[in-house]
């Protein structure tokens, strides 16, 4: 690891403090923020009305530890684009581009790997490597930006990765993003996605941010989630539905619960009447998404009968639910299909 600062990391008041250190005005920090964070500069040179002498002495302390792209898939299928990222120590991260009629929406990761070990997703396969930095999380929206030369104005965290245990850098990259001098993405904008790490929701609750919280449901019952997903062996599925419940009073937000259907194994009608029970007068939305391939794993999807029928036996009980469009499948680049590789071993 890189002793140096890492300057796309630190919010506006760190970086203004962080000129004071280096005996210049805290102003400059604004200066250097906008060029990092609204212009996406990658390199202090780029930094024009910065003095040389500032500009040597940033290099010598800090780094911008941006992520670059290494290789682009363009879905056929839809107008999905998955971009593969190099970050620190050569390991490749996922990022996808999802265009809508609305604006332009991208899913970033916010780990190299995943430690969750759901056992129906890509991410978890390789096991875990590192967190992401704030200011990585934050690059792959400015590089994609640059690409395509448009902005973007939805983020859902829900790459590989468990956002809240990288609650901090997390946390931080919610401030960057949303701030004045930064892209100003309005948190109503952005959603975070959780296998269900409770505390965390509960932390997160209490900052009462206007973010959608997205939780990976998957199961309407302790028996089923345990068998799909390692984290409902430590927390219980009453506690997790609580704990959104909590979210949704707090913050006024609706909840998404993100339910991956799985032939004979969480979607039959008995299903569905269980979760309906489950969820009965919470303020959420019900997200069925058709599990998607993940070559190592067996697990096949649900019929479009069966699909339908599980999303109709939510509305006749009030649920709100929709069937997730599948998007950029043909690139694995639909949900749990993102995962982590080695640059020197990109197969
Ligand atoms: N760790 C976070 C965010 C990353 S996963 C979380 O668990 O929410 C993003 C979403 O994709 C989650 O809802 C996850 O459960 C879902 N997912 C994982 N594998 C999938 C698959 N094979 N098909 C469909 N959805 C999947």
């Amino acid at each position: 690891m890189n002793s140096k600062i890492d300057i796309l990391s630190l919010d506006l008041k760190e970086l203004s403090d962080f000129m004071l250190e280096l005996e210049e005005k805290s102003f400059r920090g604004k200066q250097i923020f906008r060029w990092l964070h609204q212009r996406n500069v990658i390199s202090f040179d780029d930094m024009t009305d910065i003095s040389k002498g500032l500009r040597s002495k940033l290099k010598e302390k800090a780094i911008i530890q941006n992520v670059s792209i290494v290789e682009k898939l363009v879905s056929k299928e839809d107008n999905t684009t998955k971009y593969l990222f190099q970050i620190e120590n050569d390991y490749i991260i996922e990022s996808v581009l999802m265009k809508y009629e609305y604006g332009n929406a991208v899913c970033i990761s916010s780990q190299a790997g995943c430690a969750m070990g759901c056992l129906f997703c890509a991410s978890a396969v390789g096991g875990f490597e590192r967190n992401l930095t704030a200011g990585e999380m934050l690059s792959q929206i400015y590089e994609i930006q640059k690409d395509i030369g448009e902005r973007i104005s939805n983020i859902v965290i829900m790459g590989s990765g468990e956002p809240l245990n990288n609650y901090d850098n997390t946390i931080k990259f919610l401030e960057i993003i949303n701030s004045e001098d930064g892209l100003k993405v309005g948190h109503r904008h952005i959603t975070v996605s959780t296998c269900g790490v409770v505390e965390k929701i509960k932390e997160l609750e209490s900052l009462k941010l206007q973010i959608t919280l997205a939780v990976s449901l998957h199961a309407p019952n302790d028996d089923i989630r345990q068998k799909i997903m390692p984290v409902a062996k430590k927390y219980s599925i009453d506690e997790l539905i609580l704990a959104a419940k909590e979210y949704a009073d707090y913050t006024k937000r609706r909840v998404t619960f993100e339910y991956a259907l799985i032939k004979g194994i969480n979607d039959s009608v008995e299903c569905a009447k269980e979760l309906a029970y489950r969820l009965k007068g919470l303020l959420c939305h019900v997200n069925i998404i058709p599990i998607n391939d993940v070559k190592e794993r067996n697990y096949l999807r649900s019929s479009d009968k069966t699909v339908n029928e599980f999303c109709e036996t939510l509305k006749t009980r009030n649920i709100e639910a929709t069937i997730r469009r599948k998007l950029g499948s043909d690139i694995n680049a639909a949900c749990g299909q993102l995962r982590k590789r080695y640059l020197k071993n990109t197969d």
